[in-house]
C-alpha cells in the first residue's frame, strides 16, 4: 500500500479526530427485531462482504491514519464463518488497541472464549428484555438464557462488556428495575438507547 498519499490523521474540517473506525462485515442478521427486520433478513441479490483482503487493506489504511480502535459489526458479524480470522486479523494490525464486537449474542456462549483468544477486547449484546418471553417476541428468539450465559463468559474473560438496551413504547419501569438489579454486581456497562425512528416502527415510540 502507497502510505504516502494518506493523511497522518483522519480528522474533519472542525478538526475533530477520528480513531475509532465501525466496520460492517455483513449485513445478514438471524433476528427479526420488531423495530428492524420485522419479516427477517431478507436479499434478492448476491451477497458482496468485504473479503478477508479487503478487510485487511482497509485497516491498515485506517491505523495508517490514527485509526486505534476498530469495532466489528452487521447485520449479525458471527454469522460470518470467517469471524475468528477477521478478528485475528484487525487485533494483529499496528496500532489497532482495542478489538470490538457488536452482536446479537445468538452464540455467544459457545464462542466468546475463541473470540477473547483471537484478541477481542470489547464486547456489545443487545437485549432489549431480560424477560424470555417479551425478548422472543421482540426478537423472534428464544435463545436469552444462552446470550446472558455466554455475557457471564466473557466479564469472566476479562472483556470490556456493554449492554445495550433499545427503548420501546412497552418499556416499563418493571424491566428498568430487572436490568438494573441485573447489573448491580457485574462488571457492565448498560446503555438504554433511543430508538432510531423510521416510517416502519412508529408504533413502538
Ligand atoms: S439483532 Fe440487530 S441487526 Fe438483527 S434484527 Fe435485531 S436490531 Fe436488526
Amino acid at each position: 500500500m502507497d502510505s504516502s498519499s494518506l493523511p497522518a490523521q483522519l480528522s474533519d474540517t472542525f478538526g475533530r479526530r477520528f480513531e475509532y473506525l465501525r466496520l460492517s462485515i455483513t449485513d445478514v442478521c438471524n433476528f427479526k427485531c420488531q423495530y428492524c427486520l420485522p419479516d427477517g433478513y431478507e436479499c434478492n441479490t448476491p451477497t458482496d462482504f468485504l473479503s478477508l483482503e479487503e478487510i485487511s487493506t482497509t485497516v491498515n489504511a485506517f491505523a495508517l491514519m490514527g485509526t486505534k480502535k476498530v469495532r466489528i459489526t452487521g447485520g449479525e458479524p458471527a454469522l460470518r464463518k470467517d469471524l475468528l480470522d477477521i478478528i485475528k486479523l484487525v487485533a494483529s494490525v499496528e496500532k489497532i488497541q482495542q478489538v470490538a464486537i457488536t452482536t446479537n449474542g445468538y452464540n455467544l456462549d459457545r464462542q466468546v472464549e475463541k473470540w477473547a483468544d483471537a484478541g477481542l477486547t470489547n464486547l456489545n449484546v443487545s437485549i432489549d428484555s431480560l424477560d424470555a418471553t417479551q425478548f422472543k417476541l421482540i426478537t423472534g428468539d428464544g435463545r436469552l438464557q444462552n446470550i446472558l450465559t455466554g455475557i457471564e463468559k466473557a466479564i469472566d474473560l476479562g472483556l470490556n462488556v456493554k449492554v445495550n438496551a433499545v427503548l420501546l413504547k412497552s418499556f416499563t419501569q418493571k424491566q428498568l428495575n430487572q436490568f438494573l438489579y441485573w447489573i448491580k454486581d457485574k462488571s457492565i456497562s448498560m446503555r438504554f438507547i433511543e430508538l432510531m425512528q423510521t416510517g416502519d416502527n412508529l408504533s413502538f415510540f
